[in-house]
């Protein structure tokens, strides 16, 4: 399988889509966010450093990124192909991870831009919880059952309780907003120049995998 690039503001749906497709298919899922967050969970000087400009909403400078890249798309399990969620952010990611990619001699993939009305991400970033236990994403504004907790604050698949990011809230939202729109958006432009992006709707869960599949079937990939 090749290897995907998701793109989009949080709260799209990025974790959720990429949760689904690996799940399914076996991608590797990468999510920066999470390495951040397990990072920062450490404590020392450098995950609190980590926290603080998480929970501000605030970059991760480069090089501790690309360092964390490397290594996890260099492991073997990497080779049937991964999901980038998070990474590249930026146009000097995109063409840091570009020339790791060719370094490495890996395959930097397609890039898939999930594209979602400005009006359903604040409920997307304000409503989402996640399991302790497993990760399981929900939000409490879903309409989609598989996606709303039956119980408040207990996940539907492991009974793990649910938390809310310390960075999902209305401030920090604003922030990353922002941010994605004035460095995030150029790195559409660079991959559409390399004929390698593709768009998907990210209003409803089910139907975003299946646009997704299908580009990839499009593509020759054994995605059944
Ligand atoms: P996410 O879980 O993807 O929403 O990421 C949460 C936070 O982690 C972001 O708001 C940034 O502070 C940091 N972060 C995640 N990915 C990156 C990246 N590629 N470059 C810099 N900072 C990042």
């Amino acid at each position: 399988m090749r290897n995907l690039i998701l793109l989009a503001v949080q709260g799209a749906g990025k974790g959720t889509l990429a949760k689904a497709l690996s799940e399914k298919f076996g991608y590797v899922h990468i999510s920066t966010g999470d390495i951040l967050r397990e990072r920062a969970s450490v404590g020392d000087e450098l995950g609190k450093k980590i926290k603080d400009l998480i929970d501000n909403g605030i970059f991760v400078p480069n090089d501790i990124i690309y360092e964390a890249m490397e290594y996890k798309i260099t492991r073997p399990e990497c080779k049937n192909g991964y999901i980038l969620d998070g990474f590249p952010r930026n146009l000097e990611q995109a063409q840091g991870y570009e020339e790791m990619a060719k370094r490495l001699g890996i395959d930097r993939g397609i890039v898939i831009n999930m594209t979602l009305k400005d009006e359903l991400l604040k409920q997307r970033i304000i409503g989402r919880r996640v399991c302790k236990d497993c990760g399981s994403i929900y939000n409490i504004y879903s309409d989609n059952e598989q996606f709303k907790p039956k119980h408040e604050g207990v996940c539907n698949k492991c009974g793990g309780p649910l938390y809310q990011r310390d960075d999902d809230n209305e401030e920090a939202m604003k922030k990353r907003i922002n941010t994605y729109f004035e460095v995030t958006t150029p790195i559409i432009d660079y991959y559409k120049e390399k004929g390698i992006l593709y768009e998907v709707d990210s209003t409803d869960s089910d139907k975003t995998f299946d646009a997704v599949v299908k580009i990839l079937k499009t593509l020759g990939d054994k995605v059944d």
